[in-house]
């Protein structure tokens, strides 16, 4: 709902939707929010925004929010309404009794990408602290998980190496993977307007994106592979680079680890990653992936090793191309490969350590980097250093006074399979949808049923809620105090501008759960937390509130060598020193078309909704866009007798579920999309168990299907 009226004072905060990290100022009538208006200082948006952050804030005032704790025996119960304490109580009171029965391991946590910085550095403490294990992870597994692994293996660091700002220098721009015009509007913005400059634009991708084709930017080459073949993509376009004679070598010699490199020279030569040869694996013509090569590499599509030398005899430098990725990347079973395999390209192009180059993951959610920086991952504590880590580990062992445990814990899918075969039985998790997120929705009710004492902490009573025997009210991002780090390191103040509907903050509670535990929590506010984070964070050494306040925002690291931040990374030396060159071997996904399921599923967001839809259903928004579709190509509709607008099944070898169908040739033959927003699409019932190979990152982008008319449900 958006109210009309004079504000009388405004609050600077960050907006809780996507990766940009949009600063607004909340225009406010006592504690009412009268407008969000986008900042004009904002480092991120510099006063500009898109249709979720501006109109889409009314989920935070919604009639459905809970804001009471509740708790049931059993999920076939009915809530039972009691006051905090005794709600964090009994949920206490069953994590200890749980472990007692069944060991120190058999509960855990997972922190969302939606809550602050100092929200999942508390749960994750608690969690290693106050469980006493490892069994903490995030919601990032599910969707960046790959870049981390993927960055730090060939650079030294789980982050992306740029500013926005920088697409401004950049003469190529690869887009792979990624849909900015919808999933991140406001750096789409920046991107086209350089486009618009003359910049040229490669998108891979296999559907046709906006960007490909819109007022004013077109592309010059649209790779339209098959979903799946991501890695034989970068491996032909690598393979064009090395042996036409577009390598940079003076900047390989001196930054990058010898040996690596000529390993991977020599098999990225190898006549079967020659452009001709994966035709066939990626349907892309072996002619549009050397023009794109050689345009990412030289600036032209023509281009050659001879204009090359040219464009550096006139301007001193190589064109400036940067990569721009996104979950189209990562959300595969060689979702890491193609990480290490975009990382290879830039670094033998010498396209990482200045403006205007760069590997830039769009991170989906407004704190995924933030999450997987507070030591979310069950491997690493914050900062990315491995539990393994002695030295770590005595630092926070003597800053909290416990003994840490040094082996990893469980990761989200194996929470699931140790609950299915009993030996995990208790969850807390916080502002994460796990039942409408989580691949296989049937195998992740299975495992959550299997459950003893399910904790749900959120904002409303989402589906995850439905196995739950706790549910503790969480706080909008209007009603707390914190920082979110944005997709280009960005930290950013969140700030409150109404007091917790439930009456406590989302700290707060974590605090609470964790004295109860046993485990001694005491901050006055979420600065000290910051604090205590900047004290045991390497590249946090020199982020405080005050310098938030002063500077408006931090690009991280930001410590004694950097106080002010780091706008650019890897600028003399890679973070792990020399860059590391890893082999990108494909290997086709065991989500194999058949006779009976012959089309590939492929998924996506649009502009108005965001992710699952639990916020963004519960605004106006829903004008522009209410429900899922399932986009299919004119020729596979035909065959099947399929019209625009029909109800279609959708089956899959995990499920099958109903949604309406568009006639678009957006999607190529043979390739079908739809959008998660709704739970009532369940496009997750639908999809596979298969994940990533180092991480686990669910496949969301592959999935075998059928589509054939039913009648409406
Ligand atoms: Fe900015 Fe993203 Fe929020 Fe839109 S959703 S206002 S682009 S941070």
């Amino acid at each position: 709902v958006i109210r009309l009226g004079q504000p009388e004072h405004a609050v600077l905060t960050t907006c809780a939707y996507c990766g940009v990290g949009c600063g607004f100022k909340a225009e406010m009538k006592g504690s009412e929010v009268v407008r969000m208006v986008p900042w004009k200082d904002g480092a991120a948006n510099e006063g500009h925004a898109c249709i979720k952050g501006r109109f889409a804030w009314g989920y935070a005032t919604h009639a459905d929010r809970i804001t009471t704790p509740m708790i049931r025996r059993r999920i076939t119960d009915p809530w039972q309404v009691v006051g905090w304490d005794e709600a964090i109580a009994y949920a206490a009171g069953e994590f200890r009794r749980l472990q007692a029965a069944h060991g120190r391991d058999a509960v855990g946590g997972i922190t969302s990408s939606r809550c602050t910085n100092e929200e999942t550095y508390l749960v994750q403490k608690l969690v290693r602290a106050g469980f006493g294990n490892n069994n903490v992870d995030t919601c990032a597994r599910v969707c960046h998980s790959p870049t981390g692994y993927g960055l730090k293996q060939t650079l030294g660091e789980s982050a992306g190496t740029q500013t926005f700002r920088s697409v401004a220098q950049a003469d190529v721009v690869v887009v792979m993977g990624a849909n900015p015009t919808d999933g991140h509007p406001v750096f789409a913005s920046r991107l086209k307007r350089r486009l618009r400059e003359g910049a040229q634009l490669v998108v891979i991708d296999p559907r046709r994106i906006d960007l490909v084709k819109s007022p004013h930017v077109q592309a010059a080459e649209h790779l339209a592979l098959r979903p799946g073949t991501n890695v034989a993509m970068v491996t032909a376009l690598a393979h064009v680079v090395v042996t036409e004679g577009l390598v940079d070598e003076a900047y390989v010699a001196q930054r990058c680890d010898d040996k690596s490199f000529r390993e991977w020279r020599a098999f990225v030569a190898r006549p079967e990653n020659a452009p001709e040869a994966t035709e066939a694996v990626t349907g892309v013509p072996a002619a549009a992936v050397r023009a794109a090569a050689r345009l990412y590499a030289t600036g032209r599509s023509d281009g050659t090793a001879a204009t090359l030398a040219d464009f550096v005899a006139r301007h001193g430098r190589r064109p400036n191309a940067a990569i721009y990725y996104g979950l189209g990347v990562t959300e595969h079973s060689q979702g890491s490969t193609t990480v290490m395999g975009i990382a290879n390209l830039a670094m033998a192009t010498g396209n990482v350590g200045r403006e205007g180059v760069g590997v830039n993951p769009l991170r989906g959610q407004n704190n995924v980097q933030g999450s997987c920086d507070m030591g979310s991952f069950p491997h690493e504590l914050p900062g990315y250093r491995h539990v393994s880590d002695a030295t770590t580990r005595a630092l926070f062992e003597e800053a909290w006074q416990v003994t840490l445990q040094p082996e990893p814990g469980l990761r989200i899918p194996n929470m699931f399979d140790a609950a299915l075969a009993g030996r995990f039985k208790g969850l807390y998790c916080q502002g994460e949808d796990i039942v409408q997120s989580d691949p296989n929705t049937q195998h992740v009710a299975a495992a959550l049923m299997a459950m003893e004492c399910i904790v749900v902490q959120d904002l409303f009573l989402n589906e995850t809620a439905r196995y739950a025997h706790v549910f503790l009210p969480g706080s909008s991002f209007l009603e707390k105090d914190g920082t979110f780090t944005n997709a280009e390191r960005r930290i950013s103040r969140v700030r409150k501008v109404m007091p917790p509907k439930a009456g406590l903050a989302d700290w707060e509670v974590t605090v609470k759960l964790a004295n109860a535990l046993g485990c001694p929590m005491d901050y006055a506010s979420p600065r000290a937390v910051m604090d205590e984070i900047a004290r045991l964070t390497p590249s946090f050494h020199g982020v405080s509130y005050d310098k938030l306040d002063r500077l408006g925002s931090l690009q991280w690291p930001c410590n004694e060598a950097a106080p002010e931040g780091t706008p650019t990374m890897h600028v003399d030396h890679f973070v792990r020193g020399k860059g590391r060159f890893i082999i990108t071997q494909y290997i086709a996904t065991d989500e194999k078309v058949t006779r009976r399921f012959p089309l590939i599923l492929t998924t996506g967001r649009t502009l108005s909704q965001y992710n699952v839809g639990a916020q963004t259903r519960r605004t106006e928004n829903l004008r522009w866009h209410a429900e899922d579709r399932l986009e299919i190509h004119p020729h596979d509709a035909e065959e099947r007798g399929i019209r625009d607008g029909d109800w279609v099944g959708v089956a899959s070898r995990a499920g099958e579920t109903v949604l309406r169908a568009t006639l678009t040739d957006r999607v190529q033959p043979g390739v079908v999309y739809t959008t998660f927003h709704f739970p009532e699409s369940g496009a997750n019932v639908i999809t596979t168990d298969n994940s990533d190979w180092a991480t686990n990152c669910p496949e969301y982008k592959v999935t075998a299907v059928q589509v054939m008319p039913v009648m409406q449900p």
